[in-house]
Formats: structure tokens, C-alpha cells, sequence
């Protein structure tokens, strides 16, 4: 790997990053231009994944929190979504980031602007519709007494802000934390029956999600086909493991939603169990699998995976928040229902 240069341009009171890389690893990778606000600095990071080399160029973009939250909201979700989904949007966004923040992820900035964090696409697909959603529900978070650091780390009851994962599309049934993350409970992220994603309509698609988003078009119960060559190829790519000629793939355990979290994976040479959900996503694909809720048969030298939802399935269901919304649940009823143990709080400033 080259260690990119940043291109950028500086407007007068904006500045564009050129040929941003989005979606990293994911089925719709791609690069685009992007104008931000606030400020910018180049710093210069070595590369965590990349031993020794040159320390690469990172931009680094220092904004208020509640201008980062209207383009967040609107790079997830299109900002002409519900106004009910964009404001339970963006106090998951807006609890998930003060988390971040207090429990960094990254050496050299807060958040990255990618899915691995939120998206943070600049200033092209907000709105005043976005801005509306965050002035709305300014300040406000999820917190739980039931939380992770409280029952688990100090054993204290006192109130924290909820870590409030999402994704794309649940397929049913949203996931529980262990099977996507570390091996706790975290009660705020309980299973639920989502059958607001089961048969979104066309028109509410269109309106929600933004224009690469609209490319996937088989979300919700999904199949994926491979010869064994193919498979063979794609595994020895990801893994950099020699299994030699792929003979099984057989799911050992699967969370609430029927998510794959442990997967053995036999060849002629040797096998590996791997897990959890992530991981079995991007060793069965060429970019990542849209979820690990699939059925795995093999016939005639042909793979099938048949599978359901989009991303890891825990937390909210963005396309299942946004049909509530259309059908004029308010955002509160929206975050209740996707998680649960919660209640709205509103942040110190
Ligand atoms: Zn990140
Ligand atoms: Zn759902």
C-alpha cells in the first residue's frame, strides 16, 4: 500500500477534499469529492495496519458537534427522510459520538468519517431538513442505568449514555451485542421482531436512502452464488490462509436474529473456526456480505448462501425506523421500540 496525499481545495469559508474514499471494504466502495465546514489540518499518522513505512496523511476536520450531526444524519439517511426518522437519528448519532469521544477509537482525531464510525460525507447531501432534526432534539441523548461501564466495569448504577449501535436493514430481527462485539449483555441492545423493514415500498426506499445506498436493491432476503473455484479464491484472498479445496462451511452458533457469529470453515488442507459476524462477512465475499443471517447449501460444484438484512443487525433498523416514521410513530417511539431500557436525556453542554 502507497501512503495517499490529501488533494483538497480552500473555498472561502468551506474546503473540498478530493477523491474521498466511502463505504472502505463495503459492497458500495467508491471515492467522491466532499466540501466540509470548519477547520482542517493535515496530520501525519502511521498507519496501524500497515507495519513500519511512511506515517500517512490524514485529514482531520475540528467542527461543533451539532454541525457534524446534520451532515452525519444526512450521509446515513437521505436528508428528505421522515422527520421523525432523521430526529431519532440523529440523537443516536449524537449519543453514539459523545461515547466515541470518551472512549476513542482512533489515534489523531475523534471519529473517522467512515461506516467503521458514522458516515461523515460534508455538506452535499445535508439539507435545512437535517439542521431542523438536530435543532429539535438539541443536546438530547439515550442513557440507560443498565448500561455497559455501569454493570460491567464499576458495578455502579449511575446513568450513562448509551453506545447506540445501527445499521442499515435488521432482516426481521435485530442482533444482540455479543454476536457483532465483545461477549457481554448490554441491555439496551436487546433482540426485537422488526416487521417494519419486512416490505418497504419502492417509493418509501427512494426517499430515505441516499443515491448510492438506492444501488442495493435485494436487501432484505438476498442470495449470493459462487462456483468452488470462485469461493476457493475469495477465502485464500481474504484469509491468506491455504485451505487448499473448500469442503464445508458450517455454522457452529448464530445470535437472536439468526446471525452467524461462529463459523467453521473446513478445507482439504486445513480448518478454522472464525467469527464473530464482521469477520465471517468479509472472508465470504469479495467486498463484505450484506449480513451473517444466511443458509449455506452446496450442490453440483455451486455454493449458495441465502441470507437476510443489511449490516451487523444490532440497534436500530434505519430502513425499519424509517417505515415507522412514515406510518407517523414520533421519534421517541422510535428509539423506545429499538431500545429498549432506555429513556431520552438530555446531555450536559
Ligand atoms: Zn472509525
Ligand atoms: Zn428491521
Amino acid at each position: 500500500m502507497t501512503a495517499p496525499k490529501i488533494d483538497f481545495e480552500q473555498r472561502e469559508h468551506t474546503f473540498v477534499l478530493k477523491n474521498v474514499r466511502i463505504g472502505i471494504g463495503f459492497h458500495w466502495d467508491r471515492y467522491e469529492n466532499q466540501e466540509f465546514q470548519g477547520e482542517l489540518e493535515i496530520k501525519r499518522i502511521q498507519n496501524p495496519c500497515v507495519q513500519g513505512g511512511e506515517p500517512w496523511e490524514v485529514a482531520v476536520n475540528t467542527i461543533d458537534l451539532e454541525d457534524y450531526l446534520c451532515s452525519v444524519i444526512s450521509s446515513e439517511m437521505n436528508a428528505n427522510s421522515p422527520m421523525e426518522l432523521l430526529k431519532a437519528h440523529a440523537v443516536i448519532s449524537r449519543s453514539w459520538a459523545i461515547r466515541a469521544m470518551q472512549h476513542p477509537n482512533h489515534e489523531g482525531y475523534d471519529v473517522c468519517a467512515d461506516d467503521h464510525c458514522q458516515r461523515y460525507e460534508g455538506l452535499h447531501r445535508m439539507n435545512e431538513r437535517a439542521v431542523e432534526a438536530v435543532r429539535a432534539t438539541k443536546g438530547q441523548v439515550l442513557t440507560s442505568t443498565k448500561g455497559r461501564r455501569t454493570m460491567y466495569e464499576s458495578g455502579k448504577t449511575a446513568e450513562e449514555i448509551c453506545d447506540c449501535r445501527y445499521h442499515k436493514c435488521c432482516g426481521g430481527k435485530t442482533e444482540v451485542w455479543r454476536t457483532c462485539w465483545e461477549d457481554i449483555d448490554v441491555p439496551y441492545i436487546q433482540s426485537v421482531n422488526c416487521d417494519y423493514c419486512k416490505q418497504p415500498s419502492p417509493d418509501i426506499l427512494r426517499l430515505v436512502l441516499n443515491d448510492y445506498d438506492q444501488e442495493t436493491k435485494d436487501f432484505r432476503d438476498w442470495e449470493v452464488h459462487y462456483t468452488d473455484e470462485e469461493l476457493d479464491a475469495i477465502i485464500a484472498q481474504k484469509s491468506g490462509l491455504d485451505f487448499g479445496h473448500i469442503t464445508s462451511l458450517e455454522p457452529l452458533h448464530r445470535g437472536a436474529s439468526g446471525r452467524i457469529d461462529s463459523l467453521r470453515i473446513t478445507g482439504t488442507k486445513q480448518a478454522a473456526v472464525i467469527g464473530k459476524e464482521l469477520k465471517i462477512r468479509l472472508w465470504l465475499s469479495r467486498s463484505c456480505l450484506y449480513s451473517s443471517w444466511f443458509d449455506v447449501s452446496h450442490t453440483d460444484g455451486r455454493w449458495t448462501l441465502r441470507g437476510h438484512g443489511w449490516g451487523h443487525g444490532a440497534g436500530l433498523c434505519q430502513i425499519g425506523a424509517a417505515v415507522m416514521a412514515s406510518e407517523g410513530k414520533s421519534y421517541q417511539e422510535i428509539l423506545a421500540y429499538y431500545y429498549a431500557n432506555s429513556r431520552l436525556s438530555t446531555a450536559a453542554q
